[in-house]
């Protein structure tokens, strides 16, 4: 029997890499969109497979229209991968952030627990829980010490997706994924960011890029191999939840200069502080400056994850090094500034 998922941020860069990976598993796939008046299927087409998906327009904090969704399909699974991600928005909406992220989730679970058949759950929960962290690698069991209106809903959503798992019997599990990119990444997030500003320096569309604190390390991976370890939580016996990581961890200076190295840029960092930049060695000008309108109220400053429990389990591990991934994201952004 040909199972039913619901992918709920569809138009973001998991909900692109999840709808093609369930498809291959021959899954039909219902992707919750809200309504937007700015086109935001362009993941979906970059992946070819905008025409193999069911579009249906919810906004996760109106419960009416989750009900009347739930009515008409039965799934198997839901995966919620809807919500106000960036943290640097989170601290200019706080309340928006938190009736998406953690009143989101909380919908649906009401919804669920009202089912007869009840579908199994997936959370999106992120190491940004894990905050201001005390220790070197980070578990199942560390500490949540969040920094953000984003990470404070996440710990929410977290906690009450065990809560009505112990309460209801629903199958519902976190994945406390550690951050992944791809060149569906969105922009505002400081790998694409890099990638992007780089392309469009190559091609002398940009003069140079400004960005924030650049000694902040973090465990990043590839959006592509994590989407394989949600849907491998749905598939055990019993509902757990699971650190989703490389286990490595660089701050962004190191990831600037390793794309620089894969574009064959020679530069040199100068400077300190505020005043640090790269300089590109070839033409003496100026590539990239700090400024402090990108720096945060409050920063997560260290991730790096301990996925061993996963690997166990799961039998998941990342498949993409970090040098894999920038020359991914490099050759897609220069290849559409190219065009
Ligand atoms: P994106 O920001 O790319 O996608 C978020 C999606 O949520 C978009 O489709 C957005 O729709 C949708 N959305 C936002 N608000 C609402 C709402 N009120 N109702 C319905 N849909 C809404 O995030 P990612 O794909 O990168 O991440 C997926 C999930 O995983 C998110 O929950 C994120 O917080 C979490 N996560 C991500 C990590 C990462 O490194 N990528 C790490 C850990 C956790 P629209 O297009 O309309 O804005
Ligand atoms: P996050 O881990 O979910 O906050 O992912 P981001 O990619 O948004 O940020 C990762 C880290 O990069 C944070 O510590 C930011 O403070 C740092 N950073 C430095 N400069 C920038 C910038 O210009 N944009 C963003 N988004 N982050 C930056």
């Amino acid at each position: 029997m040909k199972k039913t998922a619901l992918i709920t941020g569809i138009s973001g860069q998991d909900g692109a890499y999840l709808a093609q990976f369930l498809l291959k598993k021959n899954y039909r796939v219902i992707g919750a969109d809200r309504r937007s008046a700015r086109d935001n299927k362009w993941r979906l087409r970059y992946l070819n497979i905008e025409n193999k998906i069911e579009i249906v327009n919810i906004d996760l904090t109106e419960i009416t229209s989750l009900i009347s969704l739930f009515e008409k399909y039965k799934f198997n699974e839901v995966y919620n991968l809807a919500a106000q991600s960036f943290v640097g928005t989170s601290f200019v909406n706080p309340i928006t952030t938190s009736q998406a992220t953690a009143i989101g989730p909380l919908n649906i679970l009401e919804v669920i627990k009202n089912l007869k058949q009840k579908p199994k759950f997936y959370q999106a929960s992120s190491s940004e829980m894990f905050g201001d962290v005390k220790n070197n690698f980070q578990n199942e069991l560390s500490n949540f010490n969040p920094q953000s209106p984003y990470a404070i809903s996440k710990v929410f959503a977290h906690h009450i997706t065990k809560n009505y798992r112990d309460s209801y019997k629903i199958f519902a599990v976190n994945g406390i994924l550690f951050n992944h990119e791809s060149p569906l990444r969105g922009e505002e997030f400081i790998t694409r960011k890099i990638t992007l500003g780089l392309s469009k320096i190559i091609v002398g569309k940009l003069n140079f890029l400004e960005v924030g604190n650049i000694y902040a390390k973090r465990d990043w991976g590839f959006a592509g191999d994590y989407v394989e370890a949600m849907w491998k939580m749905l598939q055990q016996k019993r509902p757990e939840d699971y650190v989703i990581a490389t286990g490595k961890t660089y701050n962004i200076k190191s990831f600037i200069n390793t794309a620089t190295k894969i574009l064959g840029m020679k530069t040199k960092w100068v400077g300190k502080d505020l005043n640090e930049r790269l300089i590109n060695l070839t033409n003496k000008k100026i590539i990239i400056k700090i400024n402090k309108k990108f720096f945060r109220p409050a920063e997560v400053n260290y991730l790096k994850g301990n996925y061993s429990k996963a690997k166990k389990e799961l039998r998941w591990r990342p498949k993409t090094s970090l040098k894999e991934l920038i020359k991914m994201m490099l050759k897609s952004d220069l290849e559409n500034h190219n065009k």
